[in-house]
This record gives C-alpha cells, structure tokens and sequence, in this order.
C-alpha cells in the first residue's frame, strides 16, 4: 500500500452515502480542507449491501462501491457502539438493534437489560472513515471514544445511543451536550481529525 498516496485540496470526491444529514455534515466539517463532495444519492450509485462483520469492512465495501460507479475517490463511514461486556455488541449491528422503525428507545432499552448487573459498564462508539479509489486502493482510519453506559437515558440532543452514552471524564451523556461539545470528543470527530492530518495534503 502506498501511504504516501494523498488527497489533494480542492479535488472532488464521492461520499458514499444516501444520507442528507450525513452529507450536510461531511460537507460542513471538510469546508476548510477545500475539498469537493458530492454524494452518491446525487449521483444515483446503487446502495450496497453492508454485509460485513467489522466497521473496517462495512466502510471498505461502501467506499469501493462508490469509487468504481463513479470513477472518483470515494469516502465512506461506519459506526456503532460496543459495549464490553456484551463482547462489543451491538457493534456493526447498532442501527439494526433500532429495527426497522429506528426505534432506539428500544434498542437502549435492549443492552440495559442484557447488561443486567454487570459490574462492568464500558463501552465506546466507533467510527471507521475509509477513503477508496476507483483502482480498488483503500485507507482506513479509527476514531473512539470510550465512557460507560447510563441509565436511565438522559438528555435531548444526538441520535441513536447518545441518552445512554457517559464519555469518560464527563457526568453528561451525549445527548446533554450541545452538537459542537459533542463533535470535540467524538468517535466520528476523532476519525475525521485523522483522516485530515492522513489521507489529505497539508495546506
Ligand atoms: P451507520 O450509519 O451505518 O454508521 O450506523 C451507525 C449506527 O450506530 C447508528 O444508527 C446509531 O445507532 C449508532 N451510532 C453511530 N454513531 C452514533 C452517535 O454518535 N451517537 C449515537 N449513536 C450512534
């Protein structure tokens, strides 16, 4: 593998995925790096099938998919949150656990009662940013945070798992802190701070 091989600032590149809110997101926290994107909804790329057993391997398929229909570098994410005592899950099942309706009040619901009285409540979110391009040459990098699981839920702000998520150092979970304190100390902010200083030219 070429480590070397960089994005330049100022290229364009794919976001594979079909989520606004994801593309909104990308594309305000790469404005400074000058970078172009445009998303695979945009582009009408099929969604494929996120068949894999690691965040590593769900990223890797999204994003080769994305660079070879649209002949340009593509970056992908996946996420979820392990908890240590249930061996990590619900892992790259986390959006699966809110089933079909996203239902996470149920999915939360689900690892407080299969924690039980576990002594041990650590957990982590994770968040794997994988960059491809259309010759099938891939980089991956890792973000984590890592805190314990509260309960009861608390807190407004977020999605998913934020209510039951305590980062480490913090009497907040997640969803009680406001968007940027959140982004400061995310699996997914962390993951990017990566992916920048790695995968992209200095200025
Ligand atoms: P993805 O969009 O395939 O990466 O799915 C990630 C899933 O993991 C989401 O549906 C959430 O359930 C969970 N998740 C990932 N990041 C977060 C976060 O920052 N807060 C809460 N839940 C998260």
């Amino acid at each position: 593998m070429n480590t070397e091989r960089r994005l330049s600032r100022g290229a364009r590149i794919v976001l594979a995925s079909h989520n606004q809110g994801k593309l909104a997101e990308f594309r305000a926290l790469l404005a400074d790096s000058g970078i172009e994107i445009v998303s695979a909804g945009e582009l009408g790329l099929p969604e494929p099938d996120e068949t894999g057993e690691t965040f590593e391997d769900n990223a890797r398929i999204k994003a080769l998919a994305a660079a070879r229909a649209a002949d340009l570098p593509a970056l992908a994410d996946d996420s979820g949150f392990c908890v240590t005592a249930l061996d990590g899950q619900p892992g790259v099942y986390s959006a699966r656990w809110g089933g079909p309706d996203k239902d996470f009040a149920k999915a939360m619901a689900r690892v407080n009662h299969q924690l039980g009285g576990h002594a041990d409540r650590s957990a982590a979110f994770v968040a794997v940013l994988c960059l491809a391009w259309p010759d099938g040459e891939t980089r991956c990098v890792e973000g984590r945070v890592e805190g314990d699981v509260a309960w009861p839920p608390r807190g407004a702000h977020g999605h998913g798992y934020d209510p039951i998520f305590l980062p480490e150092g913090s009497t907040r979970t997640f969803a009680e802190m406001a968007a940027d304190e959140k982004n400061a100390i995310s699996h997914r902010g962390r993951a990017l701070e990566r992916f920048l200083a790695e995968c992209v030219t200095s200025p």
